[in-house]
């Protein structure tokens, strides 16, 4: 299938959201964490494809959001990024497993990610904060302030929803607003306070890797835990 670029907006200095609409007759009815795969016929090395987690925060019919990083020395994404509003692209329909189970009502839902790996968590969060009781928590690592993505909304969100707990953290910069240095002692505190949790966790390879170990090393399982990895 394909979807029209029907809207580009610049989030943070290298990343951008692209609302996409699929073409007739198709809709992006979709699952909170699933993710879309795109595909271009690049001259150099042929036909490529990456995926993209899925960002708007409701399913919605009409369009869905993602929100891109730029690599630039990548393959996919400096081709993307040269693309425009009404541009059609190659696209797959929402897929994946990586998808927010409603599991009981009075624990904590714990969202950890870095950068972009926040997508997944817009509707994901959406659907947990409807659970009657659930305390839900995002903790968030970026380097600096500004990289923050969506850092308005979340910080509406936690205004107006106590249930919302709202923790940014920066690896190179002291902010009053922020926690300082890496998001695993901050999940720990967090952590160590409960028996069960319901832990969701996205973004690249090292910050996954670490925060399994340290998971498993407090008692969690399996079936606790759920993970998307982007490299
Ligand atoms: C299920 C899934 C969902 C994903 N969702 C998103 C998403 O919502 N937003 C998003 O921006 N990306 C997402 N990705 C990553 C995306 O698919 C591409 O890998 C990314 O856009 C780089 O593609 P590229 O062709 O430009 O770079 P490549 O040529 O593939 O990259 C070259 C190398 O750089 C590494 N790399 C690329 N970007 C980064 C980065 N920002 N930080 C650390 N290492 C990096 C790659 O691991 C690779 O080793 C997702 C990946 C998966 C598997």
């Amino acid at each position: 299938m394909e979807y029209r670029i029907v809207k580009i907006i610049q989030e943070a200095l290298n990343v951008r959201r692209f609302i996409l609409q699929a073409e007739m007759p198709f809709q992006c009815a979709f699952s909170p964490g699933q993710f879309v795969v795109l595909q271009s016929n690049l001259k150099e090395q042929g036909v490529v494809q990456r995926s993209y987690s899925i960002s708007s925060v409701e399913p919605n019919m009409q369009t869905i959001e993602l929100c891109i990083s730029l690599n630039p020395a990548g393959v996919f994404t400096p081709w993307l990024f040269e693309q425009h509003v009404d541009f059609w692209i190659v696209g797959s329909e929402p897929q994946g497993s990586f998808v927010f189970q409603p599991t009981g009502n009075n624990i904590p839902y714990v969202f950890i990610c870095t950068g972009t790996g926040v997508a997944p968590f817009r509707s994901m969060i959406n659907e947990a904060l409807k659970i009657n009781g659930a305390s839900v928590y995002l903790i968030f690592g970026n380097r600096l302030a500004e990289d923050i993505l969506y850092h308005e909304d979340w910080k509406q969100l936690a205004q107006q929803n106590e249930n919302f707990h709202y923790h940014p953290v920066l690896s190179r910069q002291e902010q009053s607003f922020a926690h300082y240095g890496y998001v695993h002692p901050v999940y720990t505190k967090i952590l160590e306070k409960v028996d069960d949790a319901q832990i969701y966790v996205c973004g690249w390879k090292d910050m996954l890797v670490e925060t399994r170990r340290n998971l498993k090393s407090m008692g969690f399982n399996r079936r606790q835990y759920h993970f998307e990895q982007y490299d």
